[in-house]
Parts: C-alpha cells; structure tokens; sequence
C-alpha cells in the first residue's frame, strides 16, 4: 500500500490533465506532478533517505507542499507537517522528537537553519529546483513498498497542555480517511477543483488524498492565504471550487458574501462545497451561512488522532428544515462517519445511554496507531481499541452527536455546571454580537464565575444590560455571565480555535 499509487494512476491515465494551480496559473498536470515528486523521491533515496524516515515540511501553503508529499510517500518516507507559525525553537523540538532527517521550509518561517537536521531545503531555491527536476521516466520509478500499518504523516498536536504528541498516522489510516470522504462529505469528479485556504499541513491539505483519488484539480491561492475576495474570484474563475474551513473562516466567506450583495446562486458559482469542523460552529452562524451562501455546506468532526474523521452532519441534514429536531440538528455535529463508531462513555469508558453527557469515543479504521515515542500517552488515549478524544457530549436517539466542550474548558460555579458553548450560543443570537467566547474565572464565592468576551458588529454599540436581559430570557439565571469584556478581536491559532487558555488568563487578571 503506498498513496504514490494514487498519483501514479492519474499520471497514467489522465497524464495532461491540469493538476495544480497557483492561483489561476496551471503550474502542473498530473503527469508533471508525478515526474516531480518521482524525481524528488529518487533523489532522496540516492542521499540514503530510507524507508520510514522523517521529513519535515514547515512551510506555508504552496503547489509545492503536494509535490513534497508525494515524493515522500513514493520514497516510502513520513511525512512530519509543520505549522508554518510556529516558533523556531518549537519547531527544533519536533525535529528532536521526530528524529526528522531533512526539512522543506518557505523562506518566510524559517530564516535560519534548524538545529539537528541533515539537510534543510528552502523550497524556492536553485537547490530545491534541482531536487524536483523532473524524472527522465517518472512511471518507472519503482515506488517504495509499504504495509497499511506503515507510517505516512506524522502530525504534532497543538500542545495546549503541555508538549506537542506526535500522531502517528499509518497509511491505512489516511486511506480510510479518503475514501470516507466520497461517503460521508461529498462527491467529487475530475471535473471538480479543491482550494487549499486552510492550513495544508492540517487536514486541510489531507483533502488532497479524496481529490486526487478522484482525478480533481488542486488550487492554491496565490496570496497563500484566506483572502475571501480572492477565493470568491478563484471560484468563478475554475469553480465551484471544494475547499475546507474552520468556522472563523466560513464567517469572513459569509460577511464578505453578505458585504458583496451576493446571493446563493452566485456563492455556487464560487464554490461547490465548504467543509467546516475543527471548532464549534454555533447554531446562529450556521444558519446565517446557509441564507447567504445556500446549501453549500457539510460539516465534520474530528480530531488530528482520527484525522477528518468522527462525525459528519451533511447537505442533506443541514436543509432537512422540516425535520422535528432540525434545531437541536442544526447544533451538532452530525452522526457518525461510515468508518468509525462513535459512543459516549464514562471515564472507564462504558457506555452511557443516549441524551447522558460524556467522553466522546472513537473505533475505527482512521483511529491512530499511537503517540510517537509516548506509551504512556498511549496508553491513556488508546484502550480497547477505542479513542479517547478528550471531547465531551451526548448522543441523541438518532445517533447525532451533540459536543459540549472540553472538559478543561467546562465552567463550575457554585457547584453547577456550565458549558460555555450553551451560554455562546445564546449570546451570538443577540443582535450587534459577532462573535463571543465564555470562559471561567476564578471567584472567592462561587468558585467561578462566568465571563464572556463579546466583539460587536462594526457600528454596534452593544450594552451589558441588553446582554444580560437577553441572556436572562433565554437560560437558567446562574449560567448567565457576571461579567462583559468587550473586545475587537479573540486571540485565535493558525487553524481558527479560540485561545480560551489566554481568555481565562486574561480574565483572571
Ligand atoms: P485538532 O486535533 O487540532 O484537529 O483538534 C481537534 C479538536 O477540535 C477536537 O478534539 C474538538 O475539540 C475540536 N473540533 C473538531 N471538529 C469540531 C467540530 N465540528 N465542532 C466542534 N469542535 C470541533
């Protein structure tokens, strides 16, 4: 098994069918792409790379970063993608604990060489053209044989608490998951493009393995990043594009939609399909994304330990608006993807019955192997064959799956508790609110209390009292906040998740 194959089938049979795009610019087609990356695998097997080495890509999103992967698969190497924002000095300890051998960077994130590497490779050099000159005869290089439970991508966790883990992702792992996707996501033909906006060295740029299965083009934008005006003219250029999204930038898609004047039917010109997932998508942002933009969107949860796959809420969940429970529908995330079973458990893991809060679960073919170098870690998260995500929520009767938060960020006050997503939700359908994040601060009295970060709509003025007599007409009077903040901007990563470590540091100052 080795997902090279997948590459060399499309080089086979669609060999000058446009591939990759910087922008609007066919920068290779599939028979271009394949001579790259067999090139580039050949050449670093010539250098004594071997078969499960480490390869670091740190890098912002470029045409290249699909190339760089696909010579690693083919040379039968791990991939170890890195967060183009992360620190240097973080990014030389992933290079320890990965044992990593080379590394592909942008200029732009890394100005000087990493420490402990063999060779470091800056992607737009005469060094790396060199490397990813194309092979004399791409389809005769031999691709490396691998096994499903071989690794392929090893991917460090954002290390909220603590260091980074590595995930180790085998290649059945990553089949799986591509395959799911024509399940569980959405269609694709040869015919459709994907837009990589998001982090590629996230899930966003696994999508890559479904598109390329299916023979579909790849888009980079030419900004490298999410500008939505420029992905809008993407879209109408070589669209409807496909392309993945965290919640945060599904918004700027839907402002700019709404700013723009634009209706659904020129949004599906634009795009064809928007994944969202990697953090809470609150019930009123969803339903203002599908007025402006239409049925365009499919939701997923997962998490990097089952990459893109856990659950899915789907095109057709989301407009089934007759539905009895649409609402409570509209507010998870969906049911559980065809490779996997999902269950709530308790801290043994037992099962709970439906509508009982408890850990999210996770048994599949996309789960894991394990955390790199890290039993123990293991051990805690791996048992019996299930995941444990570290997500709390319930079940409902029909299999949805409804996530509260992460059981670091559940708020006690008084010895009731809250979830902060409840009192979120509430407070974004307030008028003038844009965005809002609830966390807990400490208190003398009630042990905690609950403080929400609010950013108004421009031109809002937004009061206190309006939120709270809004909150009160709408939830239990002890889960109400005690305390505003209004802010411009919540501190975000690079994929979109709220910073609730920095909001309760802040709150507690
Ligand atoms: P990561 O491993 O960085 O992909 O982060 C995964 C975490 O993001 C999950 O464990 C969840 O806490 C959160 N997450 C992922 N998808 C969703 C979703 N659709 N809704 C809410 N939270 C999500």
């Amino acid at each position: 098994m080795n997902l090279a194959h997948l590459l060399l089938r499309q080089a086979r049979q669609a060999p000058d069918r446009p591939a990759v795009f910087s922008g609007t610019q066919c920068v290779a087609t599939h028979a271009e792409w394949a001579a790259r990356s067999a090139g580039l695998a050949q050449r670093m097997r010539e250098a004594g790379l071997v078969p499960g080495d480490r390869v670091l890509l740190f890098m912002h999103n470029h045409p290249r970063y699909l190339e760089l992967l696909w010579a690693a698969w083919w040379a039968g190497l791990v991939v170890v993608p890195v967060n183009a924002k992360l620190h240097p000095k973080e990014v030389e300890w992933i290079v320890d604990d990965a044992q990593a051998r080379w590394a592909f960077v942008t200029a732009d994130v890394a100005p000087s060489a990493l420490a402990g590497l063999e060779r470091q490779v800056e992607i737009e050099s005469a060094q790396a053209d060199l490397l990813l000159a194309p092979a004399r005869d791409a389809l005769a290089v031999p691709v490396a044989e691998r096994g499903p439970d071989d690794l392929a991508w090893l991917f460090y966790t954002s290390g909220t608490t603590g260091r980074p883990k590595g995930v180790m992702l085998t290649l059945r792992n990553l089949m799986t998951m591509g395959l799911g996707y024509f399940v569980d996501v959405d269609a694709v033909s040869a015919q459709d493009a994907i837009v990589y906006g998001a982090p590629m060295s996230h899930g966003a740029g696994l999508y890559a393995i479904p598109h390329l299965m299916a023979g579909a083009r790849h888009v980079v934008p030419a900004s490298r990043g999410v500008d939505p005006a420029e992905l809008f003219d993407l879209g109408w250029q070589l669209g409807p594009l496909s392309t993945f999204a965290a919640p945060t930038i599904v918004k700027r898609l839907v402002d700019y939609a709404q700013q723009a004047g634009l209706g659904p039917e020129r949004c599906a010109q634009a795009f064809k399909t928007i994944v969202y997932g990697g953090a809470p998508m609150y019930r009123a942002d969803i339903e203002r994304a599908l007025r402006v933009m239409g049925p365009r969107f499919v939701q997923i949860y997962g998490q990097g330990e089952t990459p893109m796959v856990g659950t899915a809420l789907s095109r057709h969940h989301l407009a089934d608006a007759g539905h009895p429970r649409h609402l409570e529908r509209l507010a998870s995330v969906g049911v559980a993807q065809t490779p996997v079973r999902i269950r709530v458990g308790d801290t043994n893991g037992r099962e709970l019955a439906a509508g009982t809060v408890g850990e999210v679960l996770v048994k599949g073919d996309s789960v894991m192997a394990g955390y790199w170098r890290n039993p123990a870690a293991t051990t805690a998260a791996l048992r019996d064959g299930w995941l444990f995500t570290g997500d709390v929520g319930c079940l409902d009767a029909d299999g949805f799956l409804t996530l509260k938060d992460r059981s670091k960020d559940l708020i006690i006050s008084g010895g009731s508790n809250i979830y902060p997503r409840e009192v979120e939700e509430v407070l974004l359908t307030a008028p003038g609110v844009a965005e809002v994040a609830v966390v807990g601060a400490p208190d003398p009295e009630w042990g905690e209390v609950v403080v929400a970060f609010v950013v108004p709509r421009p031109g809002d003025a937004l009061s206190t009292d309006l939120l709270d007599r809004h909150c009160l007409a709408r939830m239990a009077r002890f889960k109400r906040p005690k305390r505003y903040v209004m802010v411009d901007t919540l501190p975000k990563n690079n994929y979109g998740k709220v910073l609730k470590t920095v909001l309760r540091e802040r709150a507690e100052g």
